[in-house]
């Protein structure tokens, strides 16, 4: 069982940035997933990385 790396209140309303949809945890809950636009966002130390790949580094 992994632990959850967000709160739940967070988690809930965290949204793709590109399509305004839901996003889930991937298997390891390192990241989170849009299935739409197959895009992943990582979490770093418990922070959510809601930017789209053109505008991360
Ligand atoms: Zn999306």
């Amino acid at each position: 069982m992994t632990q959850d790396p967000l709160p739940l209140e967070l988690y809930e309303i965290l949204a793709c940035p590109m399509c305004k949809g839901d996003v889930s945890y991937n298997k390891d809950k390192t990241a989170l997933l849009c299935k739409k636009c197959k895009i992943d966002y990582p979490i770093k130390e418990g922070i959510p990385i809601m930017l789209p790949p053109d505008m991360r580094e």
